[in-house]
C-alpha cells in the first residue's frame, strides 16, 4: 500500500452505511477495512458483499490499519461511538445530525481537541446541485437584492417506520431533514447575523416527534427565509423559490427543473386587467411576455466524492477540512431554537 492511501470502517450498515460502503469503492486512495453492525444480517449482508465483518466494536477499534471510522447508527449513538473511536486513535465521520444537543456536540468537540483526532459530518447535502445552484444565483446577485428565500422538501408518507419514530434515538424531522436545510442557509447567508426565529412543528402521524416544521428566519440584512419540511404534504411545493427586486428563481424539483425570470425594459403600461368573476385586478395580472426575460438556471455541478477526498487531505494536514466544527455547531444551536420557539410560540432572537 502507497502511503497515501487510506483504510476507513464502517460502524453501521444500515440504508446509509451502505450507501457509504459503495461510495468509498469509487475512491482513489481510500479502502474499506471492514464494517461492524449489532445486527446479524446486517454483518451476513456484509459478507455476501465480500466486506470483512468485525466481531466487535473493541475489534474494529483495535485494527490498527484503521485510519478513520465513520459512524452511521441511529442518531443517539453517534455521540459514545465516536468518542471512544477518537479515543481509540481513530479520525471519525459522524453521519448527520451529529447528535441531539449542543451540550452532546461539545462533549463530541472536547474528545477531538483532547486527542488531536480530525472529527467531522456528512453533511452531504451541502454537495447538491439545487442548493450550489441557488448559492451562486444568490452571491452573484443574478435577481438583484434578494428579500426572500424559500426552501422546502416535501413527501407523503410520514417518518419513516423505525427508530426515527422515537425521540430518544433522535428522530423527527428537525434532526433528519433540519439538519440539512438549515446547514445550506446559513452557508448561503455566511457572514450575515441570523436575527430571529419563529418556527412551528407538526405531529399530523406521529406524537412522539416532529414530523415536520416550517421555520422562519430574518438576517441582520433584512432577507427572510422560509425552511420547510413536510411529510404529509400530497401536493410538492418547489424545492427552491427566490425573490429578488429583479427577478425570481425557482428550482422544482429533484432533478433541477426551473428558471429565472426577470424583468426586462420599462415597466408596462397600459396593464390589461384580470377579470375574475367577482372583480378585476391590474396588480396581479400576468406579464407581457415582451416585458420578462426567462433565462436557464445557472447549473453548479459537483461531485459527492469530494468529501471523502477532503477529509483524507485534512487528515494529512493538506486541506482544511470542509465541514467545520462551528458551523456544525451553530446549526445545532439553530435547530434547538427551532424547538424552543414552536414550545414557545414565540419569536426567539438568534445572534
Ligand atoms: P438504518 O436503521 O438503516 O441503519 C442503522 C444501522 O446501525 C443498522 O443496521 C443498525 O443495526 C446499526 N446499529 C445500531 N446500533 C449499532 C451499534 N451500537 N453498533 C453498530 N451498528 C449499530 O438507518 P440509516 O437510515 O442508515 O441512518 C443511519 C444514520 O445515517 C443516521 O444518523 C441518519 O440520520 C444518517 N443518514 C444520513 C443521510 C444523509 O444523506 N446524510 C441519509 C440517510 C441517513
Amino acid at each position: 500500500m502507497s502511503q497515501q492511501e487510506m483504510k476507513i470502517a464502517i460502524v453501521g450498515l444500515g440504508g446509509m452505511g451502505d450507501w457509504h460502503r459503495q461510495l468509498i469503492e469509487s475512491i482513489d486512495g481510500l479502502t474499506l477495512a471492514g464494517i461492524y453492525d449489532i445486527k446479524e444480517e446486517r454483518q451476513e449482508y456484509a459478507r455476501e458483499k465480500k466486506v470483512h465483518v468485525y466481531n466487535s466494536f473493541e475489534e474494529l477499534l483495535a485494527d490498527e490499519s484503521v485510519d478513520f471510522c465513520l459512524i452511521a447508527t441511529p442518531n443517539d449513538l453517534h455521540k459514545p461511538l465516536a468518542i471512544a473511536a477518537m479515543k481509540a486513535g481513530k479520525h471519525v465521520v459522524s453521519e448527520k445530525p451529529v447528535t441531539l444537543s449542543s451540550a452532546d456536540l461539545q462533549e463530541m468537540i472536547d474528545a477531538s481537541k483532547e486527542t488531536g483526532k480530525l472529527f467531522t459530518v456528512h453533511q452531504n447535502r451541502r454537495w447538491d446541485e439545487d442548493f450550489l445552484t441557488m448559492k451562486k444565483i444568490y452571491k452573484e446577485n443574478l435577481l438583484g437584492d434578494v428579500f426572500r428565500i424559500e426552501s422546502r422538501v416535501h413527501g407523503s408518507r410520514g417518518i419513516p417506520g423505525d427508530w426515527r419514530q422515537e425521540k430518544e434515538h433522535g428522530g423527527g424531522m428537525v434532526l433528519d431533514w433540519g439538519v440539512h436545510l438549515l446547514d445550506q442557509i446559513l452557508l448561503m447567508m455566511e457572514g450575515i447575523k441570523l436575527k430571529k426565529v419563529y418556527s412551528t412543528v407538526t405531529h399530523i402521524t406521529n406524537q412522539l416527534v416532529d414530523d415536520g416544521f416550517t421555520t422562519s428566519l430574518l438576517f441582520e440584512n433584512g432577507t427572510e427565509v422560509i425552511v420547510e419540511v413536510g411529510t404529509s404534504n400530497f401536493v410538492n411545493l418547489p424545492r427552491w423559490y427566490m425573490l429578488g427586486a429583479n427577478g425570481t428563481a425557482i428550482i422544482e424539483d429533484w432533478n433541477l427543473k426551473g428558471e429565472i425570470v426577470s424583468a426586462k425594459g420599462q415597466n408596462e403600461k397600459d396593464v390589461v386587467p384580470v377579470i375574475t368573476a367577482a372583480g378585476l385586478t391590474k396588480t396581479m395580472a400576468p406579464r407581457r411576455d415582451d416585458t420578462i426575460a426567462k433565462t436557464e438556471l445557472p447549473i453548479v455541478k459537483s461531485d459527492i466524492r469530494d468529501f471523502y477526498r477532503n477529509v483524507m487531505k485534512a487528515i494529512r494536514g493538506e486541506e482544511e477540512i470542509i465541514v467545520k466544527l462551528p458551523e456544525v455547531a451553530r446549526v445545532m444551536r439553530l435547530m434547538e431554537t427551532v424547538f424552543e420557539s414552536a414550545e414557545k410560540k414565540q419569536v426567539i432572537d438568534f445572534e
